[in-house]
């Protein structure tokens, strides 16, 4: 079969190419780093910079697309890739990768993010913290995930204290919410969207710990606005693929938190749990295959992570015949590092 072509090597490569495979692709892997997870699942592996602009042409030329399953892959270095398309388009890899432009577009949308200042000098922090109040939260623009580069400011003096990093930051007023969702989306080449199932999250330490469905009532009353959003962004990039855009559900209705340009963590569980998978759906949709079905497969569905060193007992999970477990074949544990996860389906 043809060759996909996926720009970075963790988890959410691998699992796109295992849905890929049972379509009868092939896929090929292009990370820097040569321990690569998806790599392992994959027919072949460029492991190179991002700016090897040779490694990338060769790369380009063995695939019939290729697509990205890390938002923070610099775009420059892209150009290398020629004529051989890249989906979803650059420019919402651009937009995604920087929390200011994401923010800026969500809110020409319509959008509603938390309040937000961008900050370069402790002169700037100190501005935005007089403008916008405590508590609030200083995250690096560029290259953060699970809750990485992140600083919550509970009080003006917190920010004394703080060794600012030498990259532009942005400071968000902390949003007071009773339960955070996202809306997943597919959108294939030929502009039909799907929406799978928004799962109630639930993140400790920043990091996604578990998503379960449904959700409650009061948070899917908030889901028809945020699909609205989520549609104007998608349609706005002319976006082939699977877009994820987090939300907080407050008092006062969806605020936006981030958008991520691919696959989501809070999408795993539709592996089994829906009709067709977030995976399967985005291999269809950069293939310009028609979109499968994205409802429930299940009455229930509630997918928790694998998180660090803890010792689990892989045996006891598997016993109960509800479960699907997911090991990432990483080598080695650390602290906030996602090694897994454990998909329950209720069935009727
Ligand atoms: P990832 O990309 O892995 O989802 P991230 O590093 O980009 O994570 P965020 O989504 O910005 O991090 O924040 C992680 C979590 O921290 C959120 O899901 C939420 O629980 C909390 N959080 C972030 N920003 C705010 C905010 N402004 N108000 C309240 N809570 C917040
Ligand atoms: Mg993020
Ligand atoms: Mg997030």
């Amino acid at each position: 079969g043809e060759t996909i072509g996926i720009l970075g090597g963790g988890q959410l490569g691998r699992m796109i190419a295992v849905a890929a495979a049972q379509l009868g692709y092939r896929c090929h892997v292009y990370a820097p780093e040569a321990d690569s997870i998806a790599a392992d699942v994959c027919a072949e592996f460029t492991c190179a910079a991002w700016d090897d602009a040779e490694a990338m042409a060769r790369f380009a030329a063995d695939c019939a697309v290729v697509t990205y399953e890390f938002e923070n892959v610099p775009v420059g270095p892209l150009a290398a890739l020629g004529d051989t398309p890249l989906l979803p388009h650059p420019r919402a890899l651009e937009t995604a990768q920087d929390r200011l432009s994401e923010k800026h577009f969500v809110s020409q949308l319509g959008g509603n993010p938390a309040p937000y200042a961008p900050v370069d000098s402790a002169a700037d922090l100190a501005e935005a913290i007089a403008a916008i109040g405590v508590p609030g939260i200083l995250k690096t623009r560029r290259d953060g995930y699970d809750g990485k580069g992140q600083w919550r400011i509970m009080t003006p003096a917190d920010a004394d204290g703080l060794d600012l990093p030498a990259t532009p930051l942005v400071y968000e007023g902390f949003i007071t919410f009773f339960a955070e969702f996202s809306v997943i989306l597919c959108r294939g080449a030929d502009g039909d969207i799907r929406y799978f199932d928004s799962a109630h999250n639930v993140h400790e330490s920043g990091i996604l710990a578990l998503s379960t469905l449904p959700a409650p009532a009061a948070l899917l009353e908030q889901v028809p606005a945020a699909r609205e959003l989520a549609a104007k962004v998608a349609q706005a990039l002319d976006y082939v693929g699977v877009l994820t855009l987090e939300f907080f559900a407050t008092q006062d209705g969806p605020v936006f938190n981030e958008m991520a340009p691919r696959v989501h963590n809070s999408g795993h569980w539709s592996i089994e749990g829906a009709v067709t998978s977030q995976f399967e759906n985005h291999v269809r949709a950069i293939c310009g295959l028609p979109l499968g079905g994205t409802g429930l497969a299940a009455k229930g569905v509630e997918m928790r992570n694998l998180i660090g060193d803890d010792a689990h007992d892989w045996p006891a999970i598997l016993a109960d015949p509800a479960n699907h477990l997911h090991l990432y074949g990483k080598a080695a544990a650390r602290p906030g590092r996602k090694m897994g996860h454990v998909t329950r389906l209720t069935l009727g």
